[in-house]
Order: C-alpha cells, then sequence, then structure tokens
C-alpha cells in the first residue's frame, strides 16, 4: 500500500515509556497501513524494545526506529547515574535532538511529516515543534487519568496548596478527585519547577495539553468517575481512551509460569516494582519485606535485580527460602500475574502493573514510591477497593505480616478479591468489539489518517 502520510514518534526514553509507546504505534501501524511510523528515542531505548538482532522480525513494515541523542555530555557514567538527572539532561536537549531525528525520517521517506504523535511527558517539546513545524499533535498519557487531570488543573492546585491547612486536605474543587489529598500529589509538580526540566515539564504540561489536537489514554473509561472523564474532556479538544491492549506473551526464560504450576491457587505473592528505573525500594524495605515472607511461610515470586538482591537480602535468604519461592531478574509479569496462583501482588502502582493486576483479578498490597503512584495508589484502595497501603507508607516486617495477613487470608482479602475479579469482568468487555476502547482506537487511526 502506498504510504500517504508521515507520524513522527517523540518517546520519553526512561522507565516503561518506551514500551508502552511502542506498542501502541505497533497496533496503530497495523490498523492504518498507508501511514508511516517514525519512532525517535534514544539509542538506549530504542534497543531494549526492538532488540538490533530481532528488531526486523518485530517492527511492522510501516514503521522504523531512528535513535536520537541522549542528552548526555561525553563520558558520562551511565552505570552510576541517577534516572533523574538522565530525564533532565534528555528534556533539555530534546527540542534540537528531535528535530534532528525528525529531519533525518523525512529525507529517508521523502514525505513530509503530517502529524507529532508524543508521550505526555515530552508535550512541551511536541507543543513547540509542532507549531514549528505547522502540523497537528497527538499526546499519549500514559499515566491514570487522576494524574492528568491533576496536572490539567496544576495551576488551581498548586495555589490552593499554599493555603491548604495539612497535606490530608483533599482536592475536592476538582471534578472527580476529591479521593485525592495535597500528599498524594506527584514530588516533581510541587517542587520549584526552576530545580528540574522534569519539573517544569510537569508543571506546564496541562497548559499546552488543550492546544493538542487529541490525548489519548492507555486507560478503560469504564473505570474512572463521570465527573473525572467529563472535568477532562472539557478542557481538552478530544480525549480517548483506549484501554490496555495485551502484549504479545513473554518468553518465561526463568521458569516463573512453570514454578506457578507446582503452587496452590492463590497462594503466592508476587513482588515487582515495574521497570525499577525510578522506583526501588530502600535496601531497609527489601531485607523487612524478605523478614516478612520468610516468618509466614508464604510463598512467593520476587522480580529483583542482581545488584538489589546481593546488597540487600538478609544473609542466607535465598537459601533458606528456596523450596517456598523464586527471586527472578526479570518476570513474564502480565502472565504471572494471569496465573491462578497468584494470590496478591505487592506493588509500586506503576500504571502498567496495576492494569495488569486487575486484568489478572489479582488484589494488591500497595508501596507507591514515585510520580503518580500515590495517585494510582489511592484509586486501588479508597476507589476500587481492591487493594490496601502498607502501613506507614513503608515496607516494615510487622506491616507486611499484617499486610499479607489481610489480603490473603482475611474476610478483607475475600471482599477484594471479589471486587478486582468483577473488575476483571467489566474489563474483558471494554476491551471487546463492543467496547468503548474499540470505538476510540478506531477514531484515533482516523484521526491519524487524516489529519
Ligand atoms: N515488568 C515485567 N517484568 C518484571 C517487572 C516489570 O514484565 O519483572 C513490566 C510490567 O509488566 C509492566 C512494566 O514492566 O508492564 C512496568 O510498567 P509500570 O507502568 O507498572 O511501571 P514503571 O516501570 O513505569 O514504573
Amino acid at each position: 500500500m502506498p504510504l500517504e502520510k508521515h507520524v513522527a514518534v517523540c518517546n520519553f526514553p526512561l522507565s516503561s515509556h518506551p514500551r508502552t509507546v511502542a506498542k501502541l504505534v505497533c497496533n496503530l501501524a497495523a490498523a492504518a497501513p498507508n501511514v508511516r511510523f517514525s519512532l525517535l528515542s534514544t539509542a538506549k531505548s530504542n534497543d531494549s524494545v526492538f532488540p538490533p538482532s530481532s528488531r526486523a522480525a518485530l517492527l511492522p513494515s510501516n514503521v522504523r526506529v531512528y535513535d536520537i541523542g541522549d542528552g548526555l555530555p561525553a563520558g558520562y557514567d551511565k552505570v552510576a547515574s541517577d534516572p533523574r538527572v538522565e530525564a533532565d539532561l534528555f528534556l533539555r536537549a530534546a527540542p534540537v535532538n528531535f528535530l534532528t531525528g525528525i529531519d533525518v525520517a523525512v529525507r529517508d521517506t521523502g514525505i513530509k511529516v503530517s502529524l507529532l504523535l508524543n508521550d505526555g511527558l515530552v508535550s512541551l517539546v511536541a507543543c513547540e515543534l509542532a507549531e514549528k513545524m505547522h502540523v497537528p499533535w497527538v499526546a499519549f498519557w500514559t499515566g491514570a487519568p487522576y494524574a492528568l487531570s491533576v496536572h490539567v488543573h496544576a495551576d488551581l492546585i498548586l495555589r490552593l496548596r499554599q493555603n491548604a491547612a495539612d497535606e490530608e486536605q483533599t482536592l475536592d474543587m476538582i471534578p472527580g478527585l476529591s479521593v485525592m489529598r495535597m500528599a498524594d500529589l506527584p514530588e516533581e509538580l510541587v517542587k520549584d519547577p526552576g530545580t528540574s526540566m522534569i519539573s517544569r515539564s510537569l508543571r506546564e504540561v496541562g497548559n499546552v495539553l488543550p492546544r493538542a489536537a487529541a490525548v489519548i489514554l492507555n486507560s478503560f473509561q469504564e473505570m474512572y468517575p463521570e465527573p473525572l472523564t467529563a472535568g477532562l474532556k472539557s478542557k481538552l479538544s478530544i480525549l480517548l481512551f483506549l484501554g490496555l491492549r495485551p502484549s504479545p506473551p513473554a518468553s518465561d526464560k526463568t521458569g516463573c509460569l512453570t514454578w506457578l504450576d507446582s503452587q496452590g491457587p492463590q497462594t503466592v505473592v508476587y513482588i515487582s516494582f515495574g521497570s525499577g528505573t525510578l522506583t526501588n525500594l530502600t535496601p531497609d524495605e527489601i531485607t523487612a519485606l524478605a523478614e516478612a515472607l520468610e516468618s509466614t511461610r508464604t510463598p512467593f515470586l520476587w522480580s529483583l535485580n542482581d545488584q538489589l538482591k546481593a546488597r540487600s537480602l538478609p544473609g542466607g535468604f535465598e537459601e533458606r527460602t528456596s523450596s517456598l519461592g523464586r527471586i527472578v531478574p526479570w518476570a513474564p509479569q502480565s502472565q504471572v500475574l494471569s496465573h491462578p496462583a497468584c494470590g496478591v501482588y505487592v506493588t509500586h502502582c506503576g500504571y502498567n502493573s496495576v492494569f495488569e493486576s486487575v486484568a489478572g483479578g489479582v488484589s494488591m498490597i500497595c508501596r507507591p514510591v514515585a510520580v503518580d503512584q500515590m495517585l494510582t495508589a489511592r484509586a486501588v484502595d479508597e476507589v476500587w477497593g481492591i487493594g490496601i497501603g502498607v502501613e506507614g507508607g513503608v515496607i516494615t516486617k510487622i506491616g507486611m505480616v499484617k499486610a499479607l495477613e489481610v489480603v490473603l487470608r482475611g474476610e478483607e482479602g475475600k471482599e477484594m478479591r471479589k471486587k478486582v475479579g468483577e473488575f476483571r469482568q467489566r474489563l474483558q468487555v471494554a476491551a471487546g468489539p463492543e467496547g468503548r476502547a474499540e470505538a476510540d482506537f478506531k477514531t484515533l487511526v482516523e484521526l491519524i489518517s487524516t489529519l
């Protein structure tokens, strides 16, 4: 099919963002074969999502990947680096680097860019670029609608925060946010925007999103209160809820699924703190979690990287618990959470992780660490009733023993399982051919093919 349109995709290269954006682009590419997609990100992020050895097999024929500069100075120590510093340097250099990448993609295809599609976190840059190039732009917000609403209303919220009696004050003034508290706001949003590019971007993103041709979410509208979605729709030109589209099954190199097959139904605690870029537990919390698992003899599957494992687990833990659980550096998470043996998920409340847990019908013990995770944890606990937070907000041995008792063995846990099972069914309907997500996806394909 001849290519008629050219969409340049501006990615944010850290945590789960590159994978989430790439998944959407591959889905769009299949649905819009007349559109060429040029995916722009750093070499590190492109290589992690599309390893060079298998890239040709993974990429649809109308998608190309372009490496752009990461903004890091020569000789920068990537191993010892703080991802926040990497994010900051990337964003500083992004306007020039995206433009250079777009020029290469245009030369390559001979087709002018018709639209920018960007990760929501680079909206400030995308908005400027799109206006300079006289093309429309569509922003993909990969977090929760709660966080989107907080950003869209940031100016008002931050003004009110200055006079708030305390951090427990709720955000009643914003439609659909009455459960959220000042304390749940992302740290980067409340910081002085002069301190980092991430803070500046998060402070400004809500002001530029109304200029986007559309804002898209990987959420199911059915999970959110009507005032929240109506409030967002009133501020944005077009808001589309695409739902979470299933990922192809990951390989089980470490034998997690086979091990789960040998465990009883709903008995295993799965532990993972996401891609681990921004969100790791402190060594003390890892120790406390290990002690709680060992003392309660709870079967476990723990996704924990080798560095943290070596630094933080109590001496001899793995040997003493070898018949009880498994520690792996990376798990095929969505399949783990959909396995009948999985009984509870100890999570940082990353957005993908929470919905993989809902899709598996697994309730959660929440230990949010950063960015919008506090808002999502609050939704899991207070709005949907499908999980609980850890006592005091940090993991201690006593707090985790109590939480495991409540969720795995208590009456409250039964109720949570029932609710998450109901949500799972609702999401299956929502994701089906008659669901809103499918209709919104078709609208997006139409936009991209015609704008
Ligand atoms: N993930 C995985 N295996 C692991 C740990 C994480 O497959 O051992 C995946 C998980 O399924 C999810 C993503 O990594 O899709 C993490 O995304 P999320 O939005 O939850 O968190 P982030 O990494 O952005 O903090």
